[in-house]
């Protein structure tokens, strides 16, 4: 018996925990360089625009931190150069 599928719900059971993570507010939320350890709003990360999204890197060592990309109807994120991001909820 595998207790670790008994216990799980698929991604939906999470909507109302991600909709606090993925709002317009984003720019205030804590993120937490993977290859340093340096922490500080996504809004004073480094911005490498390009025609298919954008790359944000640590203003402390320039590892690449988050990566947003469109393609088509899509928006991929790429988080794994991030360590953690934090954000203020209310309540
Ligand atoms: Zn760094």
């Amino acid at each position: 018996m595998n207790t670790v599928n008994n216990l799980s719900l698929d991604g939906n059971a999470a909507a109302g925990l991600l909709s606090q993570v993925f709002r317009p507010e984003a720019t205030g939320a804590i993120a937490r360089c993977g290859a340093c350890g340096a922490e500080g709003p996504v809004g004073t990360l480094l911005l490498y625009g390009h025609g298919m999204g954008a790359v944000f890197c640590c203003p402390r060592c320039g590892h690449v931190m988050i990566r947003i990309a469109h393609l088509r109807e899509e928006v991929m994120l790429d988080m794994r150069g991030a360590a953690s991001l934090r954000l203020r909820v209310d309540g």
